[in-house]
């Protein structure tokens, strides 16, 4: 099928951040586009808007709104967040900005706001129809057809689409059928971490306010599990608890009564006990979904199918680039198609391309979840954060980036890959040179530069 053929008749499963991105993306190059959600339209009945109530959107996310238009509206739903604030256990609150260049920072940002406005500019477009309540049943691979139940009859019903785009998530029916085909080998793992996660709600102030400081991401890293905390614009925060499930004195399975949940807190983390009235209550009440990381590959068949977001590549969220990367997912996919002649060849490119990107930022997740719950408030780790800071606001972006910032606030067109590589060699040369009493942030920022970058070129060439 000719990519020039905007008479492609395209069906993309799920309406969620990356189906709605990406239909809405298809629409505006002129093809004709179907999805089905089997959730109802959030924007006239309550949902569940799905995996967390707020997410961090940064720079990758941001290019692929801007992409579509919606770089200017997304900003009226942002609370700008410019550093991490970390509650020690004991000891006073530690501010540690993401980056030293001013115009750098995350974005606390509600799914379900942020999936409405998605959904409202789809609709501008007649190309794009959103079939709510419709739950996908079964796929089949070789023909791109689809098995959906049309909840208004109640009947099963059958598509059949020329181009099948499957971004129905970490649970993705997809992603099942692709695994239970025979005709090409397909590889998939989802590895679970044995922490989980609870949302609670720290309410506004009496005035309205917000109880901490809105602009930053808040941590409270206690080793092996920690507590983190997001602004939303109505004054509240909303706050997860990630801990073990079980096998520990700290896990969903050994704090359950009032009781445990009271003690818990009062030891771990008294100040967000005075701040949350109902937390028992609320933590009584919520769930406690697992986290994984699924891997898969490949992402594509018979040039018919193509996934994208968490259906081929869900990850832990202690980067805070899950759904960052699904939008960047219709980035690259788009820059593709304009790049190819056909789907297949447009499909098979984007499977191969972008998979090793995808494949770092899981690891770098991975990573994350270490450095939040235990690293950040190491002495080391606030050294080499300053003299991060210091380089960052002398130099410009393409002269010096932590790994952070390259992975958060890439230079223009680094992927993931790229920025793991870099960015995990300059983590090893500057802690080598703290250690060794090689540098300090008192140095010149030249001088620190100069360190640097050749400690890192040595680690990169494995010199070290
Ligand atoms: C606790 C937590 C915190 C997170 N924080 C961040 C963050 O700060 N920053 C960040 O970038 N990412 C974050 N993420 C990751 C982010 O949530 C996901 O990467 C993102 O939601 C993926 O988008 P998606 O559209 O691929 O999948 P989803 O958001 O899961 O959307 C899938 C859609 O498909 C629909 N669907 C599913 N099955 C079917 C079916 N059978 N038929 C029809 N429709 C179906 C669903 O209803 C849903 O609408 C976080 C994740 C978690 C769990």
């Amino acid at each position: 099928m000719k990519i020039s053929d905007t008479n492609t008749n395209i069906l993309i499963t799920g309406a969620g951040l990356c189906g709605a991105l990406l239909g809405l993306r298809l629409a505006q190059r002129g093809y004709t586009v179907n999805i089905l959600e089997k959730r109802p339209d959030m924007r006239t009945k309550i949902v569940d808007a799905g995996r967390s109530i707020n997410l961090a959107l940064s720079d990758r996310g941001l290019n692929a709104l801007k992409m579509v238009g919606l770089g200017d509206k997304v900003k009226e739903l942002c609370i700008p967040m410019k550093a991490r604030m970390i509650h020690p256990k004991n000891g006073a609150v530690i501010t540690s900005n993401y980056s030293g260049r001013d115009d750098d920072y995350i974005n606390s940002i509600s799914r379900e706001d942020l999936n409405k406005l998605l959904l409202d500019k789809a609709d501008e477009y007649d190309k794009v129809q959103i079939d709510f309540n419709d739950e996908v049943l079964s796929v089949d691979v070789k023909t791109g057809s689809v098995e959906y139940k049309d909840s208004e009859t109640e009947t099963v019903k059958q598509w059949h689409p020329d181009i099948l785009l499957g971004t129905d998530g970490a649970g993705s029916k997809v992603r099942q059928a692709m695994a239970r085909q025979r005709e090409f080998f397909f590889s998939y793992t989802t590895d679970w971490l044995p922490h989980a996660y609870k949302e609670l709600r720290m309410p506004p102030a009496d005035d309205g306010g917000w109880r901490i400081d809105k602009h930053a991401l808040h941590i409270w890293p206690r080793g092996g599990f920690m507590l983190i905390a997001l602004p939303n614009l109505d004054g509240s925060f909303t706050m997860t608890l990630f801990m073990r499930r079980k096998e520990s004195p700290q896990s969903f399975e050994q704090i359950t009564t009032d009781e445990e949940v009271t003690a818990f807190f009062k030891e771990e983390f008294p100040d967000v006990f005075d701040e949350i009235p109902d937390l028992l209550e609320q933590y009584q009440r919520n769930p406690v979904p697992p986290l994984g990381t699924v891997r898969c590959s490949p992402w594509t068949a018979h040039g018919k199918v193509l996934m994208m977001g968490d259906a081929c590549h869900a990850i832990v969220p202690f980067y805070g680039q899950g759904m960052n990367a699904g939008f960047e997912d219709v980035t690259v996919f788009d820059q593709i198609l304009g790049e190819c002649d056909d789907w297949e060849e447009a499909m098979k490119r984007f499977s191969v391309e972008r998979k090793p990107d995808t494949d770092a930022i899981a690891d770098l997740a991975l990573d994350n979840f270490v450095e939040m719950r235990d690293s950040v408030s190491h002495p080391n780790f606030q050294t080499k954060r300053a003299i991060e800071m210091k380089l960052e606001s002398a130099f410009a972006k393409a002269q010096y980036s932590s790994k952070y910032s390259l992975v958060t606030f890439p230079p223009e067109g680094m992927g993931y890959r790229e920025a793991m590589k870099r960015g995990r060699a300059q983590d090893k040369a500057i802690i080598w040179l703290i250690d060794n009493d090689l540098i300090k942030v008192e140095d010149s920022a030249e001088s620190l530069l100069a360190a640097i970058n050749k400690k890192t070129e040595e680690v990169i060439w494995h010199r070290s």
